[in-house]
C-alpha cells in the first residue's frame, strides 16, 4: 500500500484576517478550505503553515518531511526570509514537489526557481474565465472537461515571464480578449514545479471542485520521490582503473614538488 502524500499547504493569511469579502468567503483562512477542498481527491498527509509563525512555519525538518509545498501569497512576498526562501529552492532541488498558486507567481521561492522576473499583465474587472485543457491524458488533468469555466476571475495576461515550461497543461481566455499560461509544468534538480493560476482572494475559486482536483492531481504528481543533496561537487574516484589518476588532480603549483 503506498503511503499518504505529505502536503505542507502555506498561505500568507493576511486578507482573511483584514478584508471582510476574504474572511466571509474563506472564515478559517485559504489554507484551511484548500486542505479540506484536496483531500476529496487523493490520499494525503497534510500541514499548514503561515507567514507569520517562527520561520514562517517552515524549518528544515518540516521541509524534509514535507512531500509537496503549496503556496499562496499575494501582499507580503517581501517579508518572506531570505533564508526561507533559499531553504525551499534547495528542498525542491533535493526532491521536493512545489505548487505555486495564484499571485505566488511573484512569491520569492518561485522566482528564485524559476530564475526570472514572473511579472504578466493583470486587470480586476470581474470577467470570465475559461481555461481549456490541452493535455487530457495527463495525470493532473485526471476528471478534468474540456474545458473549466470560472464565472468571475482576476485576468492575466502574457507576457508571463517564466521560462518556457517543460509541459502546458491549461491555457486561459478570458472575455477582455487576453490569454494566458495557466497551469505549467518544471523540473528543478530532483523536484518538480507546477503553476497552478486561478484562486483570486475575493473570488470563492478555491470552493470549485474542478480547480481543488487540479490542485490536488498536481499534489499527487509532483511528490517526492527521492531525497538527494547534490549541492557539493565531488571529486569522484574512479569507477575503472584509470591510468594517471592522481597527475590529473594537480592542477595547483602549491601541491606540486
Ligand atoms: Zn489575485
Amino acid at each position: 500500500m503506498s503511503q499518504p502524500v505529505r502536503v505542507t499547504i502555506w498561505n500568507e493569511f493576511l486578507h482573511e484576517l483584514n478584508n471582510d469579502t476574504v474572511r466571509k468567503i474563506y472564515p478559517h483562512g485559504i489554507h484551511h478550505r484548500l486542505a479540506e477542498g484536496i483531500a476529496d481527491y487523493g490520499d494525503f498527509d497534510i500541514r499548514t503553515a503561515t507567514l507569520r509563525e517562527p520561520a514562517h512555519g517552515l524549518g528544515s525538518e518540516l521541509l524534509d518531511e514535507t512531500d509537496v509545498l503549496i503556496w499562496w501569497g499575494h501582499a507580503a512576498h517581501q517579508e518572506v526570509s531570505d533564508e526561507t526562501t533559499a531553504l525551499v529552492q534547495q528542498k525542491v532541488l533535493e526532491g521536493m514537489g512545489f505548487v505555486a498558486l495564484h499571485s505566488a507567481h511573484f512569491s520569492k521561492p518561485f522566482q528564485r526557481l524559476m530564475g526570472t522576473n514572473c511579472s504578466l499583465k493583470w486587470r480586476e474587472a470581474d470577467e470570465k474565465e475559461r481555461l481549456w485543457n490541452l493535455q487530457p491524458n495527463h495525470p493532473i488533468m485526471d476528471g478534468i472537461p474540456e474545458y473549466v469555466e470560472i464565472e468571475r476571475a482576476e485576468m492575466y495576461g502574457e507576457r508571463f515571464d517564466i521560462p518556457t515550461p517543460d509541459e502546458i497543461l491549461m491555457i486561459s481566455w478570458f472575455q477582455g480578449g487576453e490569454v494566458f499560461r495557466s497551469v505549467c509544468t518544471w523540473d528543478r534538480g530532483n523536484g518538480k514545479v507546477i503553476y497552478i493560476r486561478p484562486g483570486h482572494e475575493v473570488y470563492p475559486i478555491y470552493h470549485q471542485p474542478e480547480i481543488l482536483r487540479i490542485i490536488a492531481n498536481a499534489s499527487l504528481w509532483a511528490r517526492r520521490r527521492v531525497s538527494i543533496s547534490m549541492v557539493d561537487a565531488i571529486n569522484f574516484q574512479p569507477l575503472e582503473s584509470v591510468p594517471n589518476v592522481e597527475k590529473r588532480h594537480i592542477l595547483d603549483p602549491a601541491d606540486t614538488d
